[in-house]
């Protein structure tokens, strides 16, 4: 079959109005997703255009701290209507979260009503975990990685209306090409490192690895990826070079779910830093168990300014619980050697998840204290579908309220909410609002 060069348009979906939301909104960074699939439909010869809409589509735009202020006044609000118009795609594919679940089906219906004929396609997240929630002003739902499975729709190979992704197919990600960030570079995206060291100007983004070798029971990534593979160090390497001397950057964001997962790779890709003798900075997301202290300072001789940490808690039976196969003894043992050699940390911490008492928030609380992360992040346990404590929380009806992304509320919710928060926080005051709409009735729980 001749294959005809088709134009797609990729979007992200469009975010929440503020104060519509239980969650932050992220800290706006260029969407490296897209970027590999426009990157590899371009490769295969066609024409593809992205619109940002999660992070710049409307009022939050001026609302978010992480945008760039001084360049608002630069941009124009999208219309994604009259983008349409102008670029005239045969397809468009919708990247969707949980979070942005309903304003992505509002777009899709309206976007049907002005555009019957344009084929709508999604994936990302949601549609992976929950492909029956989606309308069917959907044309098709890719699940998982998309690369493969969205070159088979444009080029016409698939009927299929539910489409599985790359991990059937390929294990090998250095077969795929890199984002092209002449997308992304000049727009007003996050390009600063502000949780390390206020001056660190411009940031890039990478994404090196796709899924996790571990199984928090919090966490929905096995459903989205069913298993961890990575690019490799060389390439990494070979990446970092070309945009140091494409863009002049310097630092990188390894932003993924936990770019230390295989060991190997990150010794190799240490050495080769190392070995070159190249200035490079860089943080990324990892765990702390598996690095030793040798490896913590082979790290930071490569470079690392930082690691964002997912501690989650300071309790022995939550950690076992959670099944983190970390425990607490291992933060107190690798907080000081991370500090000690320069290493920042970024923590996330979560309360609330199930049978959590009072005693267990404290130990949290006492071992925050006793580590001194450089930042420390509260949440409170929200259930995202699929996770196994939402499927727990679910089963055993321990919740106040599912709402209509699907986000799931466990008892005590907003009454630890509010205790972390505030009452003034906007997300405090959305779940209040929803609550009342709905006539839901809150469990107290103490601090
Ligand atoms: S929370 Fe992090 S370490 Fe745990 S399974 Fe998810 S991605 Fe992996």
């Amino acid at each position: 079959m001749t294959t005809v060069k088709k134009k797609i348009l990729l979007i992200t979906s469009p975010r929440p109005k503020p104060g519509d939301s239980p969650l932050h909104f992220g800290d706006n960074r260029p969407p490296q997703g897209l970027g590999y699939l426009a990157a590899y439909l371009k490769q295969n010869g066609h024409e593809v255009e992205i619109i940002d809409l999660y992070a710049f589509g409307g009022e939050i735009f001026h609302n978010n701290p992480f945008v760039n202020q001084e360049e608002i006044g630069k941009q124009l609000h999208i219309d994604i209507l009259e983008n349409i118009a102008s670029f005239r795609p045969d397809f468009i594919g919708m990247y969707i979260h949980t979070m942005s679940f309903e304003t992505a089906c509002d777009l899709s219906r309206e976007l049907k009503q002005f555009y019957p004929d344009l084929v709508q396609i999604c994936g990302g997240p949601h549609p992976t975990i929950m492909p029956e929630s989606m309308p069917d002003t959907f044309d098709y739902i890719v699940i998982g990685e998309g690369e493969y499975a969205l070159l088979d729709i444009v080029e016409g190979y698939t009927s299929d209306r539910i489409i599985y992704g790359n991990h059937l197919r390929s294990k090998d990600l250095d077969k795929l090409p890199w984002p092209d960030f002449d997308l992304f570079w000049g727009k007003p995206y996050n390009w600063g490192l502000k949780l390390y060291e206020k001056d660190i100007w411009p940031v890039f983004t990478i994404s090196t690895s796709r899924g996790c070798p571990f199984r928090c029971r919090f966490c929905g990534i096995k459903y989205v990826y069913p298993f961890f593979k990575g690019i490799s160090e060389r390439r990494i390497f070979d990446r970092m070079i070309q945009l140091a001397k494409r863009y002049g950057v310097e630092t990188f964001y390894f932003r993924e779910d936990c770019f230390t997962a295989d060991l190997r790779r990150l010794e190799a890709f240490c050495s080769l830093i190392i070995e070159k003798g190249i200035n490079f900075k860089w943080v990324c997301e990892s765990r702390v168990k598996e690095l030793s202290p040798r490896l913590i300072r082979k790290m930071r001789r490569a470079g690392c300014l930082g690691l964002y940490i997912g501690c989650e808690s300071g309790s022995p039976r939550v950690l076992k619980n959670m099944r983190k196969d970390e425990t607490r003894e291992d933060f107190i043992e690798k907080f000081p050697i991370l500090h000690e050699h320069g290493i920042n940390t970024y923590t996330t911490w979560v309360y609330g998840t199930p049978d959590e008492h009072a005693a267990d928030r404290r130990l949290t609380d006492e071992l925050i204290t006793m580590i001194q992360p450089t930042t420390v992040d509260r949440f409170v346990y929200i259930g995202i579908p699929k996770s196994d404590y939402y499927n727990q929380f679910l089963e055993n009806r321990e919740y106040e309220f599912i709402d209509k992304c699907g986000f799931l509320y466990p008892n005590g919710y907003l009454s630890l909410a509010t205790q972390l928060y505030g009452k003034e926080d906007p997300r405090v005051q959305y779940v209040r609002r929803i609550y009342s709409q709905n006539s839901i009735a809150n469990v107290d729980i103490q601090w």
